[in-house]
């Protein structure tokens, strides 16, 4: 016998999923066609026609625990094919902003994070912090001594370990909360709809996955997959790559300096710091190219979350740049100002990241893991 649903649309989700680009689900009249050009989703239980019909009719339930809504790339080839100008793509981005922001706690910090009238709030933060705490231990110094123009003597980097050391860990906290949830509620979503016959979560399996879907995500291959918006995969590659970079690069610069107690600045014919120089370049070209591509399309919905995160990624890349150039050139106070500056992008980069659009990264990889555990 069919299974019967008891219907309990949820009006405030419908409000929220419109508010964030996701307008359009209204106008699906439950064609399919999205779901046979889609060059990503599965023969069984296809995507995204049934996520639609759940958007409009506002079952949560069914879609923020749903694997298929993070299979997604968002590539359009849908949403130029409807008929309808539903803009299937645009619902999903939509649906995943809302998941991201019911799986991240507290949900005070993403109300401000999402509300555009908030941001100077953001940036303040940061700023008073670092002013703060910078007299309160007299690790900021305004007139550093000397003719070189050293970063350190400005913002001392045990300043910058007291700020992103207790940040990290407290990034790490809510993902770690988040992601508890939302593997829980995407299994018993997959065996309640039929798109695992796995009952149990397999740890060994999960790795084995993890290890499956890793060449995947490095190699971009469900973004190649699509016809429309392909030229997407470079962006989105010179940003991933970039930031991949610039965490290796942290990482070994934290190390030389604690455990090989090597100040710098170091040398710019140092290996390392190619690395760093190259994944900056990259930041910015990437963040063009994506804004670049946003501006152009006119008929995708480009969200006020996605423009704080293309915003975030090019102020960081831009003013990391100009920081390394003017302390080249010597001209102390600009490169200490903008060095200052780069570091409230990095706090906000950092601090907001399990509320922004980039915690989709986390959630992606993690439901793209899933959907190899359970052969989706
Ligand atoms: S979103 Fe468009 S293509 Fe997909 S089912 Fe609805 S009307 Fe058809
Ligand atoms: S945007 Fe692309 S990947 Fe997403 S549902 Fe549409 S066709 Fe599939």
């Amino acid at each position: 016998m069919t299974e019967r649903y008891l219907i309990q649309p949820d009006l405030e989700f419908i409000k929220e999923v419109s508010e964030r680009g996701g307008e359009t689900a209204k106008k699906c009249f439950q064609c399919a066609t999205c779901s046979v050009v889609c060059p990503i989703s599965p023969d069984n239980k296809p995507f995204p026609r049934k996520e639609m019909i759940a958007a409009s009719w506002g079952l949560k339930d069914k879609l923020v625990s749903n694997l298929d809504i993070w299979l997604c790339h968002q590539c359009g080839d849908c949403s130029t094919k409807c008929p309808r100008d539903a803009r299937p793509g645009d619902v999903l981005s939509a649906v995943r902003s809302y998941a991201i922001s019911e799986y991240a706690v507290p949900k005070s910090l993403d109300k401000i994070v999402n509300d555009p009238q908030k941001l100077p709030i953001l940036f303040a933060v940061p700023v008073v912090v670092f002013i703060v705490l910078g007299l309160i231990t007299g690790l900021l110094n305004f007139m550093p001594k000397g003719d070189e123009v050293v970063h350190a003597k400005f913002f001392s980097t045990w300043l910058v370990d007291i700020v992103f050391i207790p940040l990290f860990i407290w990034v790490v906290a809510i993902f770690g909360l988040g992601l508890t949830r939302f593997i829980k509620d995407m299994h018993e979503n997959a065996l309640r709809e039929g798109k695992t016959t796995k009952k149990e979560l397999n740890i060994k399996e999960l790795l084995q996955s993890v290890l499956n879907v890793i060449p995947v995500i490095l190699r971009h291959d469900k973004f190649t997959k699509c016809s429309e918006n392909q030229d997407r995969s470079v962006s989105h590659m010179m940003v991933f790559f970039a930031f991949i970079g610039l965490f290796i690069v942290t990482n070994i610069f934290f190390v030389v300096l604690y455990v090989f107690k090597i100040h710098g600045p170091y040398s710019q014919l140092n290996p390392v710091k190619w690395v760093a120089n190259f994944s900056g370049i990259a930041l910015v070209i990437g963040a063009c190219l994506m804004i670049k591509d946003r501006l152009s399309r006119e008929k995708q919905v480009t969200a006020y979350k996605d423009w704080y995160l293309l915003g975030l990624v090019l102020g960081l890349g831009v003013t990391g740049m100009l920081a390394e150039m003017t302390r080249l050139g010597g001209i102390a106070w600009l490169s200490y100002l903008i060095y200052f500056i780069h570091l409230v992008f990095v706090f906000n980069m950092f601090a907001f990241l399990p509320f922004s659009k980039l915690a989709h990264f986390v959630y992606r990889t993690v439901a793209l893991v899933y959907a190899d555990y359970a052969k989706r």
